[in-house]
This record gives structure tokens, sequence and C-alpha cells, in this order.
């Protein structure tokens, strides 16, 4: 058993990594392609590639599952606003995202499932939920009854009002005539004019956003999924609808370790597209390399939340620097430089809820250790550094 702890949103504490198999499923939800992708996006991502990798490192297999919500709410809307049509909307900033992705090093997810993909599953779902008497069919819509389940804020921890305030700036309607409750969320939507739709047992229509979640993670990573991720602005309302549809519908626990990064901030606010305060990896591409930009991510622990300066980008570029002069240092014939407290130092960071930056300080102070050295033979050293560049993702290697 590793010494790996991971900090488990639901409980919020650290917690013991523990597994029954040595193979992990991990479950990432991936972006809703309706427009280019940014920073914050890149933290996410960047976050459980160096998860994937660490986990690797440690000896586990990892089935690591990302979505695409190819379709819902914010897709139907700008393809209205842009007259193009939704699917090609989707393809075009879905390819922008991985290309994005790709220059970051970060590894493709081993499935990269499409909600459009698995609308059967995402209707054997609502139908099982409607049998348990969990769900309610009204005018071609069936919504997850939420006072069916106390168990409804278990993640969030928010209160019920504090739900519903919540779930309204979110694109809940709390006046819609169909619902039971305000907070009754939608498991499937009767068609509306002009929008895209599937056949299914209560008419013509198209999933919920929460149940695409439910249906792809669970289709590939069983009833119980070890490792579910996302940013936090997920945990109320999708990641807290996830849970109770998924264990109503399966009867199992639906997450083990729930996991959820931070979220950047720029002049002043939190990053996002509705406030136009955004910063894309296009740019950044123009000015930085991608390990600059991976070390100034992962300067960052990942739930931290914290205000993106540019600054911090050129500190992550000396950085950069200072490793690739290690690359070039020869070795010395003298006795070895001893690396054991640097490797200690570093894999106590990393195993404590998958410290970074802690973990990168560690790596630069033994960086400049290795420059500083006359006599010594560092080719130990210089290999412990390999390994870890390898596990933050960052391409300095040695020859
Ligand atoms: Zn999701």
């Amino acid at each position: 058993m590793s010494a790996l702890r991971i900090y488990n949103s639901e409980s919020k504490r650290k917690e013991r990594f523990r597994t029954k198999a040595k193979r992990v499923g991990l479950y990432v939800c991936g972006i809703t392609p309706y427009d280019v992708t940014h920073v914050g996006h890149a933290f996410t991502y960047t976050s459980f590639d160096v998860l994937v990798r660490y986990l690797g490192y440690l000896g586990y297999g990892v089935t690591y599952v990302q979505n695409l919500t190819d379709i819902d709410d914010d897709i139907i809307r700008k393809s209205k606003e842009l007259k193009k049509q939704w699917r090609r909307l989707g393809e075009e900033n879905a390819q922008k995202f991985l290309e994005d992705m790709r220059w970051l090093n970060n590894e493709q997810p081993n499935v990269y499932p499409r909600a459009t993909d698995h609308i059967e599953g995402m209707i054997r779902i609502v139908r099982k939920l409607l049998k348990r008497g969990v769900a309610y069919e009204r005018k071609g819509s069936v919504y997850f009854s939420v006072s069916a389940d106390k168990g409804y804020g278990r993640l969030s921890k928010l209160s019920k009002k504090r739900m519903l305030l919540i779930a309204n700036e979110r694109g809940n309607d709390p006046n819609d005539p169909n619902k039971k409750d305000p907070l009754d969320f939608v498991l499937w939507q009767a068609k509306k004019p002009g929008e895209p739709s599937w056949p299914s047992p209560w008419g013509e229509g198209r999933p919920g956003w929460h149940i695409e979640c439910s249906t792809m993670s669970t289709a590939y990573l069983g009833h119980t999924v070890d490792i579910h991720g996302g940013g936090s602005d997920l945990i109320f309302p999708h990641h807290e609808s996830e849970i109770v549809q998924s264990e109503a519908a399966t009867g199992k626990r639906f997450v083990r370790y729930w996991m959820h990064t931070g979220m950047l901030r720029y002049k002043g606010a939190k990053m996002s597209k509705s406030l136009g305060n955004l910063v894309l990896i296009g740019d950044l591409k123009k000015t930085y390399s991608a390990n600059a930009v991976r070390i100034y991510l992962l300067s960052h622990h990942y739930r931290s939340v914290f205000e993106f300066y540019e600054k911090g980008l050129r500190k992550a570029k000396r950085r950069e620097e200072l490793f690739k002069k290690v690359w070039r240092t020869q070795s010395k014939t003298g006795k070895s430089l001893d690396v054991v407290e640097y490797e200690k130092k570093w894999a106590r960071a990393m195993d404590d809820d998958l410290n970074t930056p802690k973990a990168l300080e560690t790596m630069e102070r033994l960086a400049g250790c290795i420059l500083k050295e006359k006599t010594k033979n560092v080719s130990g050293a210089k290999a412990f550094l390999n390994i870890a560049f390898g596990i933050m993702g960052l391409t300095i290697e040695y020859r």
C-alpha cells in the first residue's frame, strides 16, 4: 500500500488512498465545447494529468475517463447565437481543446466518450429511476425528486436554501410548472422547438447534464468509481446530483474519493467566459513554452484558488532554464552526490495530497546543488530528477 493521501471533498479531510485492486478508475468531467478553453481548464486537466502519472509511478494501473459534454444548454444557446450547427460548433472547440492539451503534454485519457454516443445508456438509467419511484415524468420531461433522497447535499454540505440559490444561478428553472419541488433537476428534457433531440419512451428530447456523467462514468468504470474529479465549481449542482441519481439507480456507493481543483482568478474575479476575463492557452503559447506553463500551474496546489499573474510565468521560465542547465552538466567521476533526502522530501510532498509546489521546490534545490557540485558524481541525482520531470510532465530529458 502506498503512503498517498488524498483530500476527499466529501469527508473534507485527507484520507489514505486505498484500493482493492492495483487498477484505479478515474473519471474527470470534461469540457462543454461551446467556446475556447482557457488557462483555468488547463489547471484542472494538468493537475489530473499529474495524478495519473503519479499513480502510475506508485505502481497502479489507471483507467482514465474524461468525457465531452457535447450536448447541453450552453452548446444550444451558443450555436443559436453564432448561427452555427451545434455539432460543428462542439467538434471545432473540442479539437482546439485537444490540441491545447497535447501542446501542454497532457496524456490522452484512456477513454474520451461523447455524451451523444451514450443516449441509450442514459435512457436506461432514467427508466430505472422512474421504476424506483425517485423520478417522475411530466409532459415528456423526467425529473429527479430530490426529496426522495435525504442525502441530497451530502457532498456540498449546503442548506436547501443555498442549494436552490446556486442552482438557479446555474440554469435551474425554479418556476418550471412541471416540477414538484423547485430543486428537482431534469433527467430528460422534452424537445423544445428548433433543438436537437433523440427518441425516448417519453417522446423526443435530450438528456439532462448530470445524467450524462453518471452514465459515462459507470459505463466504463463500473458502479463505484475510485476517483471522480473536476473543477470545484462542479460540486453543486453537478456532482451532488450525479451522486443521488447514480446511487438510486445502482444501490451502490458511487464515488470513493472526490477531488476538486481550485478556480483561477484574473483581474480580481473568477476566470470565466461570462465575465470575459480569460487567459487563453493560445495566447500563452506565443510567449512561453509548455514546460514553463506547466511549471507555473503546478507551482500552485491543485486545490488552491489563485490569481493569474504573468510574473509567475516568468519565474516558471527561469525554473525551466535552471532544469535545462542541469541537463547539460557533465557528470564527475568522484563519490556520488547523496540524493536520498531529496527523494524522500519529494515523495512526502507528492504523497501529501499531491503537493506539487513543494515537490517542485525540492527539485529546484536539487538542481541548484547539482550545478554547484565540483567533484561528486551527479548522475544518480540527475536520474532522479529525470523521473520527477516525467511525473510533472516536463519534457526536459537527459541524453
Ligand atoms: Zn460531469
